[in-house]
């Protein structure tokens, strides 16, 4: 059984340093064949406590809010991903979220995008902000309304890269920069990424945060979130959260996620191949206005991503040249591979209307003023075969 400060950096195992491929370190970080049995996948260790030989006396373990073998494995081997010396995971993306944002104080300020997940958005503004908390949403392209965001008072810089659902990108090495000048933490949502195809704590940024139902799951069956981070003080602070609020996952969750990260370099140069394949497809469809991916040579951040990341990911969004709700929701009814649903990163193909679902919370005038059209859909293409994922598209566009 690992011991509870069992992580990338320390529990000894190969697998787990950074000289390492990043395929051989997701099959193997954090895991080692089960000593008791041999059994060589982690258990799912199905219990709340743990026995004691003695009042104190235990085997690194006493009760499983606080921690749990099977999230222990799961902790080093993100870890060893993302290259940071310790992972937190928590129940749900939004989970952690609440968790970084609890180390703030009454007064405190936060620089976050104009463009971030809509749940993050809500939780900054509807749960913190009634807290005293103070946030400023800002184009973060615009590294100088980045600048001019900061005040005294400023603590922490929220990052979302590439964005949800415009697919922007933002110089992470960048604001990286802006925010140690300022002493702010820099917080990198790394969800629409994935630890393969980008490692912001390599390009300076001090926590990583993954919604791992997305990517890291891949397969559409768990919720679960997770901090990456290098810096004791708030990796001490994230574990207590773990103790003190109860935000932690269940064992199966977390052996689901474990699972999953194995083929995780494998699914992304799938998903990176068929979405550059419907992009350009998209790209010269006459029903088609805008196509927003990273991947091709008109997008803005283009040469940024390429800098930054290891390939363009699996997100595509695009407008209808005739831009209304009623023709995308022709469209999205249309599909028949792509399923109409919220979420993304999963194995399936997915087919997304922000406007009227996973960004319904935010205002029309801020979705406008953003750029989120009334017609914008987002596709998280999946692994399926991509014949079929553009003739489902061609079909769909044709019932205009
Ligand atoms: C889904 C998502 C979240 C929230 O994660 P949950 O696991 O749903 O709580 C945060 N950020 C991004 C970019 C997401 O896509």
């Amino acid at each position: 059984m690992p011991s509870p400060d069992t992580h990338a950096a320390t529990n000894g195992h190969d697998a787990s340093t950074a000289e390492l491929g990043f395929g051989t370190r997701a099959i193997h970080a954090g895991q080692e064949p089960d000593p008791s049995t041999g059994a060589i996948m982690t258990p799912v260790y199905l219990t709340s406590t743990y026995v004691q030989s003695a009042p104190g006396e235990h085997k690194g373990y006493e009760y499983a809010r606080v921690s749990n073998p099977t999230r222990t494995a799961l902790e080093a081997n993100l870890a060893s991903l993302e290259g940071a010396d310790e992972g937190i995971c928590f129940a749900s993306g939004l989970a952690a979220t609440d968790a970084i944002l609890k180390r703030l104080r009454p007064g405190d300020h936060v620089v976050a995008g104009n463009d971030l997940y809509g749940g993050t958005y809500r939780i900054m503004r509807q749960v913190f902000e009634p807290f005293g908390l103070t946030f400023s949403f800002i184009d973060m392209t615009d590294l100088d309304a980045v600048e001019a965001a900061f005040t005294d008072a400023t603590k922490l810089v929220w990052v979302e890269t590439p964005t949800n659902p415009l697919l922007q990108v933002v110089d992470i090495t960048a604001v990286a920069e802006q925010a140690k000048a300022r002493g702010a933490t820099l917080v990198v949502d790394n969800t629409f990424a994935s630890p393969y195809l980008q490692q912001p704590l390599s390009l300076g940024a001090d926590l990583v945060i993954h919604s791992t139902t997305k990517y890291l799951g891949g397969h559409s069956d768990v919720v679960g979130g997770a901090v990456m981070t290098s810096d004791e003080g708030w990796t001490e602070h994230l574990r207590f959260q773990i103790k003190a609020a109860g935000g932690a996952p269940g064992p199966m969750d977390c052996f689901l996620v474990l699972r999953a990260t194995k083929t995780l370099h494998l699914r992304m140069e799938r998903h990176c191949e068929n979405a550059r394949g419907i992009a350009h497809f998209l790209d010269a469809h006459p029903a088609v206005g805008h196509v927003r991916y990273p991947g091709l040579a008109s997008h803005p951040g283009h040469a940024i991503a390429a800098r930054q990341m290891r390939d363009f990911g699996g997100m595509v969004s695009f407008t209808l040249k005739d831009d209304s709700v009623e023709n995308a929701t022709k469209v999205m009814k249309a599909t028949r591979v792509f399923a109409l649903a919220e979420s993304l990163g999963g194995v399936e193909s997915l087919v997304n209307h922000p406007a009227s679902m996973t960004h319904a919370s935010v205002p029309r005038e801020q979705r406008l003023a953003a750029g989120l059209t009334d017609s914008l859909i987002r596709l998280s293409v999946g692994v399926e075969d991509l014949d079929d994922l553009t003739a489902d598209l061609d079909r769909a566009l044709r019932s205009l």
